[in-house]
């Protein structure tokens, strides 16, 4: 189970703007996966272009809270999108070469 419940059911898709959300919103589970001192870990997860990709294009949430009524778990999804992406942000920041 990630930290915020999501069971990757994706019965909130289709997202209003095309967002894959549990990709998003499971970002961090992903990252607490990887040990932090392990480079080659690290650097696959920064040159993962579709993740990148994904990450931008979760930017255009329209918190149209369509996902949120859906949502079995009662996840708060804009919020999980805006935490999941800042987390990603400063990743990339931190990490890149
Ligand atoms: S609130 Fe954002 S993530 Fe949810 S359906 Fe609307 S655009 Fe998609
Ligand atoms: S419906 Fe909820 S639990 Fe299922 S993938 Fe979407 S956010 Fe995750």
């Amino acid at each position: 189970m990630s930290q915020n419940n999501c069971i990757k059911c994706d019965l909130c898709l289709p997202c209003a703007a095309n967002i894959h959300i549990s990709k998003v919103i499971t970002f961090i589970d992903e990252l607490n996966k990887v040990d932090k001192n392990d480079k080659d870990a690290l650097n696959k997860i920064l040159s993962d272009d579709a993740l990148a990709i994904e990450m931008k294009h979760a930017e255009e949430c329209r918190r149209c809270y369509k996902c949120n009524r859906i949502c079995p778990n009662k996840i708060d999804v804009p919020l999980e999108i805006t935490f999941n992406l800042s987390t990603y942000k400063k990743f990339v920041k931190e990490n890149r070469p």
